[in-house]
C-alpha cells in the first residue's frame, strides 16, 4: 500500500476510501458471478422458448381443424353460396368415413379457406389435391334439382327458420343477438341521461320508396342534401343518420312485435335504422362495431274506434302486395317521421344487439320505446295483407334471444 511504502500515517478520511476499496474488492467478484449466473439462466429460457416456437407445429395448436369448423359450417360465413346442399355437408361429418365433396362444397370449402377471417385449415394443399382426384361430374339428378335460395324464412318448421339462421349467415349464431326480453325490473336504470334527439323530424323527403322485400314492408326516404333526420344524444356518441323505417307484425294482434317487453308482446313493431354519420353509407357502417342504431317502438290496438284513421300512410301498403315489389310515393304524398312516431321523449331501453335478420351482424345499439304507439286493427289487416315468397307475410317477427351477460340499461 501506497502510504506504508511512503512512511506517512493515513488520515481518517485515507482509511475510509481504502476501507471501502477493500470491501467493494471482496463484494464485486460477488456480485457478477451472481448475475453471470442470471445471464445463463435468462440465455438458457429464452433458447427453450426459442426451441419450443420452432418445435410448436404452426397448424392445429389452439387451432380447430377444419374438420371442427365445418361443423359451424363456414361456408355459410358470407351466405352467398347459395349451391350448397346444407343437409349433405352436414350428413357428411356425421358420418365417420370420409365422402369425396361435391363440386359446390370444393367451391364453397375453397372460398372459406381464401376468406381471411377463416382458420387455416390443417393442410389446404392436401385439399387441393384432394379435389383434383375426386373432380368427377355430379350425379345429375343432383344437378338438377332446383337448390334452395340462400335466404331465411320466419317459419321455425323450415330448414332455414329462425334457430336455423346460422345456416344463412354464421353471425346470427352469435351472442349478442337480438331481440331480446326487455324487463324493467332487470334493466340498469340510468341517472345522468343526456336526452335522446332527433334532428329533422318534421323534414320532408323528395319522395319514398315503399318496398315489399319479402320479409317485410320498408320505407326508405329520398332526402335532399342536409334534410336528412339525425339522432343523436342519450347512448349514443356520435349522430346517426336515418335511413328507413320497416316493421315486423303478426297474424293476429297477440303477437308481432320482436322484442318482449314486460312478458308483453305488442302486434307490431316498427324499425327507426340509422346509420353512424362517421361512415360513408348504411352498406359500410353496418359492419362497423359502432355502425348502427335502431330505434324500435311497439304499436297496440286502438280500441276506441275502428273507423278512425291513426297512421294514413298505411294506404300505400296496397301497391306493394307482391313480394319484391316497390313503390315511389311522390313528393305530394310523402309525410315527415313525426307523422309516424310522433313526440319523440318518452322512457326507452338501450342495449347492444344486432339486426333481426340475416347477417344479423352485431353493430346495432338498440333504442327502444316503452310507449306504445297506435294502430287500428283495419290498419293491421293492410299489413296482413302483404304476400311473402312463401305465402301470407305475418309472423315475420324473430324469436328472442339469450342476453349472455349483456346489461339492458333503461333511459
Ligand atoms: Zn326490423
Amino acid at each position: 500500500m501506497d502510504y506504508i511504502v511512503a512512511g506517512v500515517a493515513p488520515t481518517v478520511e485515507e482509511q475510509e476510501a481504502e476501507r471501502l476499496v477493500t470491501s467493494e474488492d471482496v463484494f464485486l467478484p460477488e456480485c457478477l458471478a451472481e448475475m453471470l449466473l442470471l445471464k445463463w439462466h435468462a440465455q438458457f429460457a429464452l433458447l427453450n422458448f426459442l426451441m419450443f416456437m420452432s418445435w410448436r407445429p404452426t397448424r392445429g395448436l389452439n387451432v380447430p381443424s377444419f374438420e371442427t369448423t365445418s361443423r359451424l359450417n363456414p361456408t355459410s360465413r358470407t351466405g352467398d353460396f347459395s349451391t350448397l346442399q346444407e343437409t349433405d355437408y352436414y350428413d357428411e361429418y356425421e358420418r365417420s368415413a370420409p365422402k369425396p365433396l361435391t363440386r359446390d362444397q370444393r367451391r364453397s370449402k375453397l372460398a372459406a379457406i381464401s376468406n381471411p377471417d377463416f382458420y387455416f385449415p390443417p393442410d389446404p394443399e392436401a385439399d387441393l389435391a384432394e379435389d383434383a382426384e375426386t373432380n368427377a361430374p355430379e350425379p345429375v339428378l343432383q344437378r338438377q334439382q332446383p337448390r334452395a335460395q340462400a335466404s331465411f324464412s320466419y317459419n321455425e318448421k323450415d330448414k332455414n327458420g329462425p334457430s336455423h339462421w346460422y345456416r344463412v349467415d354464421s353471425r346470427c349464431g352469435g351472442r349478442y343477438q337480438s331481440p331480446i326480453l326487455l324487463n324493467t325490473s332487470s334493466a340498469l336504470l340510468v341517472n345522468r341521461k343526456r336526452p335522446l334527439r332527433l334532428d329533422g323530424q318534421t323534414n320532408l323527403p323528395q319522395s319514398i320508396l315503399l318496398q315489399n322485400d319479402g320479409h317485410s314492408a320498408k320505407f326508405t326516404y329520398n332526402w335532399r342534401n342536409g334534410d336528412c333526420p339525425v339522432l343523436h344524444g342519450g347512448p349514443l356518441k356520435t349522430k346517426y343518420l336515418f335511413d328507413q323505417f320497416h316493421f315486423h307484425w303478426g297474424v293476429n294482434s297477440t303477437v308481432g312485435s320482436e322484442h318482449v317487453y314486460d312478458y308483453q308482446r305488442y302486434p307490431m313493431e316498427i324499425h327507426l335504422v340509422f346509420y353512424n354519420g362517421l361512415y360513408e353509407s348504411f352498406q359500410e357502417a353496418r359492419e362497423q362495431v359502432d355502425g348502427i342504431a335502431v330505434v324500435g317502438m311497439f304499436y297496440e290496438i286502438y280500441q276506441h274506434s275502428a273507423t278512425e284513421q291513426l297512421n294514413t300512410w298505411t294506404r300505400f301498403l296496397r301497391n306493394v302486395i307482391a313480394p319484391s315489389s316497390e313503390y315511389n310515393i311522390p313528393f305530394i304524398d310523402t309525410f315527415p317521421l313525426y307523422e309516424v312516431i310522433g313526440d319523440f321523449e318518452w322512457p326507452y331501453f338501450t342495449y347492444e344487439g344486432s339486426l333481426t335478420t340475416p347477417p344479423c351482424l352485431e353493430t346495432v345499439t338498440w333504442i327502444v320505446s316503452t310507449k306504445p304507439l297506435l294502430v287500428t286493427e283495419r290498419e293491421m289487416r293492410q299489413f296482413r295483407r302483404l304476400q311473402s315468397p312463401t305465402g301470407q307475410m305475418v309472423n315475420n317477427f324473430r324469436p328472442v334471444q339469450k342476453l349472455n351477460h349483456r346489461r339492458v340499461f333503461l333511459y
